[in-house]
């Protein structure tokens, strides 16, 4: 297992491998749900590398990114009984100059959902993910589900800039109980994390319903909605893989996000139809 701090450093390293590269961005404090996404690169790929990097760009004034879990030594552990080939985990002076051009979300999709409660979220996230890309000469970026509209946004950073990396999407990891796997669930007290629970089980009730026959988004939110009474739902949203609003489901190209709050912890989840 290597490790880089240093950009050009870890470009030189990709650029001489010979065969395809599998590349897992992160913001570290690994849990089952990156090394399900490291394993698929692994098996993938000729070489596996992962990135772990806590990006401030994408944190809005006033966000956890202070506080966000950091786990290296613990990653790097992860990351070897995982058979990754290099580890990319700059510091942000290595990754960032001053006054650089961005990347900037789209208009549209960029600044609904997620977007319009964090506005320049995506913003920080394209531009990093751009940064990850050329440095890594993937052949194959893995990226989870459980991120939607950070992954159907990459996806088209990829396609309107014709970049040469394919995105692989990656089933969401959960708990026994149905939580969908993020750092940040170590930021909720017991009582919190079982009210959580209503998320998943709201997803889950909505797909029982769409595979009894239910299509219509209306009802499918009153279900959802009562499930999550008493809890703090930022959305609940109906859409297309553009992430266009719908009013019907359509099996095999709908998605279902939710976003809530659960005291100071903002959590998402999603269902894809
Ligand atoms: P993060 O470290 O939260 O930035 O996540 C890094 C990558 O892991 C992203 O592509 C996430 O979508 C993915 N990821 C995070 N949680 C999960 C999960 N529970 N299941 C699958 N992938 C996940």
């Amino acid at each position: 297992l290597q490790i880089f701090h240093c950009a050009k450093e870890f470009g030189k390293y990709t650029k001489a491998l010979r065969g395809t590269i599998g590349f897992v961005p992160t913001m570290g404090a690994l849990h089952e749900g990156h090394i399900s996404l490291i394993a698929r690169a692994k098996a993938e790929n000729d070489h596996c590398v992962v990135s772990i990097f806590v990006n401030p760009t994408q944190f809005l004034a006033g966000e956890d990114l202070a506080k966000y879990p950091r786990k290296d030594e613990a990653d790097k552990k992860i990351c070897e009984l995982a058979g990754v080939d290099a580890i990319f985990m700059p510091t942000i002076d290595a990754l960032y100059g001053h006054d650089e051009p961005k990347i900037i979300a789209p208009n549209v999709s960029g600044y609904i959902l997620d977007g319009e409660r964090r506005p320049g979220h995506f913003d920080g996230v394209l531009t990093v993910v751009m940064k990850l890309f050329m440095l890594s000469n993937a052949t194959n970026a893995y990226f989870g589900q459980k991120d939607a509209q950070q992954l159907l946004l990459i996806r088209k950073m990829v396609s309107s800039y014709f970049l040469p990396v394919n995105i692989v999407l990656c089933p969401t990891v959960r708990e026994k109980d149905g939580l969908a796997m993020s750092s940040r669930n170590i930021y909720l007290s017991q009582e919190e994390r079982s009210k959580a629970l209503c998320i998943s089980k709201s997803l889950f009730a909505a797909g029982a319903l769409i595979g009894k026959g239910e299509l219509d988004c209306k009802p499918l939110d009153a279900v959802m909605r009562s499930l999550l009474d008493g809890i703090d739902v930022e959305y609940i949203a109906f859409c297309d893989r553009d992430l266009r609003k719908i009013d019907h489901i359509e099996i095999g190209s709908s998605l279902i996000l939710v976003a809530v709050r659960i005291g100071s912890t903002r959590l998402i989840d999603n269902l894809w139809i």
